[in-house]
């Protein structure tokens, strides 16, 4: 089929997600067709590269292409591509479930659930610890702690998690108990009949990804931890965005020597390659399943995928055989002096960083300060904009994402930000 032939059929039969269907089919533009990647750089139809400065909506870790990675899917597409984990077992899923444990030496993490995305991951926890307390003398404990502009997914249960209204959708809680509160000050205040009823705590650790990057006050999530402790309350991580090095450590709880009850993990974890995830929790919670006829009742059909868990253990392999947490300080410095390059320009009203991540955010002016009304859609405009200078990334509303492959180079990073920069100068004149 022709380049031309196949973007008809998707003029006429695809719907994308999070994407405004009515411009994407009037665009006179043709859709952006990516059909080769390698390292940092994506080309399109016409042989076009970009810099892909999103990591593919921040899932790739080693880049595209990479040789250990692909060449380890390939084996084991040789052997066998799925098998059902609903009673059987296989090598990749045993021996990335030690080397995820393993991540977390000497720490209370020492079973692994899997599943097929973040949001699973995330319902995987929730409906784990409700399950605990319903059938561990607490039943009384139904109701799941999350934060304002906080972002788990997509699927019903998930989006419930969520204190983004318009993420919610219908905005009903979907069934289960959800309290949603702002700030850790709240949490000291919450009157003691809800604190008894809760039975766990979820957030993003260190940074809320899709309310654009938001970063939590340092020794925040320590405060959590230690409050969930005194309380013996459930701490659940949301580590899908920040896990496998994205801010600077192997995973953002690390920063402040949090060790939760649950921890949530998929995009980076098979380097970003294949769908695949998993919930790590402590034997306590696991102990709390082995009564007599006790049973998990949760699992997808591609649970335990084996060409996933393949290529998440290539992609542990690279973090060793690269150093690539080792060499991580000095990208991440680069991309804070890059960063820094932008605070005094008029339209770049915040920059915020946490690692490998960070989040532009612009307005029309600064002093008095007028921002972009969300329908004009400025940041998507800038995004569009800096296609032609060689950068793929996509906005959350007004701020800009940077978020590369932990593989970037200074130059490509450099390439990155002078794009953006033009991207905002050809917008907001
Ligand atoms: C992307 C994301 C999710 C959802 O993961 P999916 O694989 O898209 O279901 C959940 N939590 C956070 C923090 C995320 O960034």
């Amino acid at each position: 089929m022709t380049h031309a032939e196949l973007l008809a059929i998707e003029r006429q039969h695809l719907w994308h997600p999070f994407t405004p269907m009515r411009d994407w089919c009037d665009d006179a533009r043709e859709p952006l067709m990516l059909v080769e990647g390698k390292g940092c750089v994506l080309r399109d139809q016409h042989g076009h590269e970009y810099l892909d400065g999103n990591a593919s909506i921040w899932t790739n870790v080693h880049g595209h292409a990479h040789p250990t990675i692909n060449a380890a899917i390939a084996a084991q597409l040789q052997r066998v591509a799925h098998t059902s984990f609903l009673g059987f077992t296989n090598p990749p899923a045993i021996q990335l479930a030690k080397a995820l444990v393993d991540l977390f030496p000497g720490s209370k993490l020492t079973r692994v659930f899997y599943s097929d995305n973040g949001s699973t991951a995330i319902e995987s926890a929730a409906r784990m610890a409700m399950q605990y307390w319903q059938q561990n003398s607490h039943p009384e404990r139904d109701t799941l702690l999350s934060f304002d502009r906080a972002y788990h997914g997509d699927t019903l249960g998930a989006a419930s998690l969520g204190g983004l209204p318009v993420l919610k959708g219908s905005g009903n809680d979907f069934g289960y108990k959800v309290v949603c509160i702002p700030s850790m000050e709240s949490l000291q205040a919450l009157p003691e009949d809800t604190v008894s009823r809760l039975a766990a705590v979820i957030i993003e650790p260190l940074i809320q990804g899709a309310a654009g990057m938001r970063l939590w006050p340092k020794g925040m999530l320590k405060q959590l931890d230690t409050w969930c402790r005194e309380h013996d309350i459930f701490l659940i991580l949301d580590e899908v965005m920040t896990g496998f090095g994205r801010t600077g450590k192997m995973f953002a709880c690390e920063h402040e020597g949090v060790v939760p009850d649950f921890i949530a993990l998929a995009k980076g974890l098979s380097g970003g390659y294949l769908p695949l995830a998993a919930t790590l929790t402590t034997e306590r919670v696991f102990n709390g399943f082995l009564g007599e006829g006790q049973t998990f009742y949760y699992g997808h059909s591609f649970t335990g995928n084996q060409l996933g868990c393949a290529a998440a253990l290539a992609s542990l392999q690279v973090f060793k055989d690269e150093q690539v947490l080792e060499r991580l300080p000095a990208k991440v410095a680069t991309l804070t002096r890059l960063l820094g390059s932008l605070h005094d320009h008029a339209h770049v009203l915040d920059i915020r960083q946490c690692g490998m991540v960070a989040g532009i955010e612009i307005c029309r002016a600064k002093s008095p300060l007028a921002e972009y009304p969300p329908a004009e859609r400025t940041g998507a405009q800038v995004c569009q904009a800096a296609r032609s200078h060689g950068l793929l990334t996509r906005p959350v509303v007004n701020t800009l994402i940077l978020m590369p492959p932990l593989c970037v180079t200074e130059p490509e990073l450099e390439r990155m930000m002078s794009a953006l920069r033009l991207a905002i100068d050809d917008i907001c004149h």
